[in-house]
């Protein structure tokens, strides 16, 4: 099977899921999107009110915060994949559960693995503490970590950006450096210093516990 024909099975099987129980008050599953051959992958938490309607990942306004943020990037909303930590909404958005997380993990594994992307940016808490358990997002958005030779770089999520809106500068100079990181990525990783190496002893298990903070930014 390759990257695209385990996406479309990965979607299915999503789409008709009952692992947890978000599947009770969905309309819609929201697998995620974009090209089997991404080199970068989004992941945000999970499906709004609009995502639920349409099943499909932010369509609503941090949706459309985010597509500012990718033009921002230099990047095309049709060239990377877009997907959430939990493909079902949360009732009235709450937060996902840690029973919902790990119910859910499964086809997020699934996914990275068949894109195998070499940069993944998490949007809000949520995603990072998939890759970076111990991180305080206040600390370390915009700070690309290499996690297992894959970059990850942490970001703020487009809501809180919306709720908050001083935070909206920072969210925007955050992905102002997005291109950087990935040129560097491209060049050479094993270049790139290493200043730190976070403790990674936190849910979602890991099968390697090491990060490498990159000095880009
Ligand atoms: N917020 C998310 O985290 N994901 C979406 O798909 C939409 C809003
Ligand atoms: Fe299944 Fe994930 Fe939806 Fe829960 S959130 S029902 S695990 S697809």
């Amino acid at each position: 099977m390759n990257a695209q024909e385990s996406l479309a099975e990965i979607a299915a099987q999503v789409t008709v899921c009952e692992k947890c129980a978000l599947h009770f008050s969905r309309k819609n599953a929201v697998p995620g999107e974009g090209p089997a051959n991404a080199e970068i992958m989004f992941i945000g938490e999970g499906p709004g009110f609009y995502e639920n309607e349409q099943g499909r990942p932010f369509v609503g306004q941090a949706g459309k915060f985010l597509d500012e943020l990718l033009e921002v990037a230099g990047l095309k909303r049709d060239e990377v994949f877009i997907c959430n930590v939990v493909k079902c909404r949360p009732p009235g958005n709450r937060d996902p559960l840690p029973e919902e997380l790990s119910a859910c993990n499964g086809y997020l594994d699934r996914q990275i693995e068949a894109i195998n992307p070499p940069v993944i940016v998490t949007l809000g808490r949520f995603s990072m503490s998939k890759f970076l358990p111990n991180a305080k997002i206040s600390e370390i958005h915009g700070h690309a970590m290499l996690v297992h030779g894959r970059l990850i770089v942490p970001m703020f999520h487009p809501a809180a950006a919306l709720h908050q809106p001083s935070l909206k500068p920072q969210v925007i100079e955050d992905f102002k450096q997005l291109p950087q990181a990935l040129i560097q990525m491209k060049q050479n990783k094993k270049d790139i210093p290493v200043s730190e190496e976070p403790k990674n002893d936190q849910l979602p298990p890991q099968e390697d516990t090491s990060a490498e903070q990159l000095s880009l930014f």
